[in-house]
């Protein structure tokens, strides 16, 4: 944790791929290419991704509606970047006008999920993929990030449909990638270093979130 190892990391994996995708940036001349640009050479190198399926869901709950590819990069998560965070957001918006802003490539930023009122899952991005919800590099890498549709300051948006059904999700991802169910890990975009987000705000209770997310880690899904 913390910016410095965070630099660090990213150097050594730039890195390698500044090797893997010597001949693309050869043919670019000496020209500097940005770091987000690299990311997003380097999968076109056969055997380096995962197989996809359009449409493929990372959480049989969830059904797929894509996000802009800006609002995203190319990963093949957990092997480049280990996953080891969730990360708690509200829309501060309806469920739709969410939707809508990662359909957006102007919107530059969304989240892998977002949960409505009544408890159904839009995934939009799949967990292989860093998407840009949390405003901070490391984190966006090393996070799944999930929108609950409401606003801050209205606690009568936290339905419980909403606080179960994200827990299920929360308590799957964490299953999947052995990520501990503890306030440490399952953090409130607030959380993040760096961050000018309130987000999910005073009356999101956490107690009850965690509670439930333990429950469900113990439930056979
Ligand atoms: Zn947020």
């Amino acid at each position: 944790m913390g910016a410095r190892r965070a630099s660090k990391d990213t150097d050594r994996r730039i890195g390698r791929r500044a090797l893997i995708v010597g001949g693309a940036a050869a043919a670019a001349g000496s020209a500097v290419l940005a770091r987000d640009e690299l990311g997003r050479l380097w999968w076109r190198v056969p055997g380096v991704e995962k197989p996809r399926k359009e449409g493929e869901v990372d959480y049989a709950g969830a059904r797929w509606v894509a996000a802009s590819d800006a609002n995203w990069r190319r990963a093949d998560r957990p092997d480049d970047y280990g996953i080891d965070m969730v990360v708690v957001h509200v829309t501060q918006g309806s469920f739709d006008s969410a939707v809508k802003a990662f359909q957006d490539p102007a919107h530059k930023a969304a989240s892998h999920y977002i949960v409505r009122k009544d408890g159904h899952i839009a995934q939009m991005i799949r967990e292989l993929d860093v998407a840009y919800h949390a405003g901070n590099r490391d984190y966006n890498e090393r996070s799944v990030g999930i929108e609950h549709a409401g606003f801050v300051d209205r606690p009568q948006d936290f339905t419980d449909e909403m606080y179960e059904a994200s827990a299920r999700l929360t308590a799957r991802i964490c299953a999947r990638y052995d990520i501990p169910v503890d306030r440490e890990h399952i953090i409130g975009h607030v959380e993040v270093p760096g961050t000018d987000h309130t987000d999910p705000g005073p009356h999101w209770d956490w107690d009850r979130y965690m509670r439930l997310v333990r429950a469900a880690r113990t439930t056979p899904a």
